[in-house]
């Protein structure tokens, strides 16, 4: 069994670096369980990167800019884990959310094991994110970087652990049924453009409904979705993703 344990992929989002103190505290054998800050130059800066999203550069370029070296760097390690944790915080208000890029039997056992509240698959950026290369990869973006995020992502992380038989540990009580998303696309942001009262994560924005405005013109939903990581202030070209709920047999 090798899993590694990765945060700092945006070097901005702190609660990565809390929740690896916590996990260092199990002593967990470093042949099974590697510890790892993806991206120091921009954690020591504070910065969500230097050149370009990390998390939008896999499978990364062996000489290109920062980033995409990078991400070159970490895929072979990131391929050759059994299982990928990545962490991250979000200024969104979300919450309590476990991002994906394949939902296969292992996976869903593994998530079945953490418990999140909602279950993201991410189809909109399967192909270019720190998850992509890895057999069982899993973001938590459990909120923003407080001690109650430390704390819940701690207790996933453990639940997981303990799942893939590395720790022996009582846990709480499993909390209630997972909520699933399919994230096909992202919803771009024209300039000028703010988002209309009222569409908030995970509330149904219907066909027709307006989600969108720069005070003359507004934007209409074409089919019903559910926006996910909407009011992230760090995407400057789209509001956030397209959410379709999905249902699982
Ligand atoms: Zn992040």
């Amino acid at each position: 069994m090798k899993i590694i344990l990765n945060y700092g992929t945006h070097g901005s989002e702190r609660v990565g670096l809390y929740v690896a103190r916590e996990i260092k505290k199990l002593k967990i054998d470093k042949k099974i369980l590697t510890i790892q800050l993806a991206n120091p130059k921009a954690f020591k800066l504070k910065k969500r990167f230097i050149d370009q999203d990390l998390n939008r550069s896999f499978p990364g370029k062996p000489r290109g800019n920062h980033e995409q070296r990078l991400a070159y760097k970490l895929s072979p390690a990131i391929r050759a884990a059994d299982v990928f944790i990545d962490i991250h915080s979000t200024t969104s208000g979300l919450r309590d959310a476990a991002i994906v890029t394949k939902l296969d039997a292992a996976t869903k056992r593994c998530l079945e094991a953490i418990g999140p509240k909602y279950v993201l698959l991410m189809n909109a950026t399967k192909d270019n994110c720190t998850l992509s290369p890895a057999k069982i990869g899993i973001s938590f973006e459990y909120g923003n970087d407080s001690a109650a995020t430390t704390k819940s992502v701690v207790v996933g992380i453990k639940r997981l652990l303990a799942h893939l038989g590395v720790i022996k540990i009582k846990l709480p009580a499993h909390p209630a049924a997972i909520e699933y998303f399919d994230i096909p696309s992202t919803v771009k942001k024209p300039a000028g453009f703010r988002l209309a009262k009222g569409i908030k994560n995970y509330q149904l924005v219907r066909a027709g409904q307006i989600y969108a405005t720069d005070g003359k013109r507004t934007l209409k939903a074409k089919t019903d979705f559910y926006p996910i990581l909407f009011g992230e202030n760090t995407y400057t070209e789209y509001f956030g993703f397209k959410g379709k709920k999905l249902i699982l047999r």
